[in-house]
């Protein structure tokens, strides 16, 4: 069957089986590495929120395929002198993982656009070479975000280690939705838990994702 039906009638099916209201589970395709054709086959399908990791490959996309009005995400790590074009040109930050950066992204959205959606980027697995804030600083950055005019806080984001293991998968995840419950009591604006990827997304819906952002999954490996 192919591969991005099959994941959009399985995301469907997970939200049944665990108990999760139908469509409260959001699809974000990750297109990093692959080409405009790859991305109009997801909108052929019914997708239109995209993830791209890479600014300048972004960009390209995104000025080509303007006519679709698709919503685009930045999920990749943010260095400072790319933070004013992805200010511009995305809907969607969801790897925010420092002051400085929030700074710079409200200062170059500028009024013309709508807020620009932010989720911070948690580093659940407390790995030191991954980007994200440890979860008990979330708060403390959400406590910034929600200060600035032109970024509209949205919710949390993590990339968790690899984990094989079902039930270990879903307990970092479990601390993750902890977290998010406990944040949206502070800031209402918060409603959305971005995590689950291709080879972990059955434990994120378990444990309560919004959107999970399948790459693999729906466009094979990148090479
Ligand atoms: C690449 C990437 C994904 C998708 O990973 P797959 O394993 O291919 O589904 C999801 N989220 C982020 C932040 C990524 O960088």
């Amino acid at each position: 069957m192919e591969l991005i039906s099959s994941s959009i009638s399985n995301i469907r099916a997970l939200e049944a089986k665990y108990g999760r209201p139908q469509n409260s589970v959001r699809l974000l395709a990750v297109s990093k590495k692959k080409s405009k054709e790859h991305i109009l086959r997801a909108v052929n399908s019914g997708v239109f929120d995209f993830g791209e990791n890479y600014a300048q490959e972004a960009l390209e996309k995104i000025k080509t395929l303007k006519g679709y009005k698709l919503t685009w995400h930045y999920i990749g790590p943010i260095q400072s002198n790319k933070a004013a074009k992805i200010a511009q040109n995305f809907d969607w930050v969801q790897s925010l993982d420092r002051e400085k950066i929030a700074v710079k992204l409200n200062e170059n959205r500028g009024s013309k656009h709508n807020a620009l959606n932010i989720c911070i980027q948690v580093n659940v697995s407390e790995e030191s070479t991954k980007s994200g804030v440890a979860i008990n600083q979330a708060e403390d950055l959400c406590g910034i975000v929600e200060n600035l005019p032109n970024l509209n806080l949205r919710g949390l984001m993590a990339i968790p280690a690899p984990e094989p293991n079902f039930q270990l998968q879903r307990e970092k995840y479990r601390e993750l939705s902890n977290k998010f419950n406990d944040l949206k009591k502070i800031y209402p604006s918060i409603d959305v838990l971005s995590m689950g990827m291709s080879n972990d997304y059955e434990a994120a819906i378990a444990e309560g994702s919004t959107m999970v952002r399948l790459g693999t999954a729906l466009f094979g490996a990148r090479l």
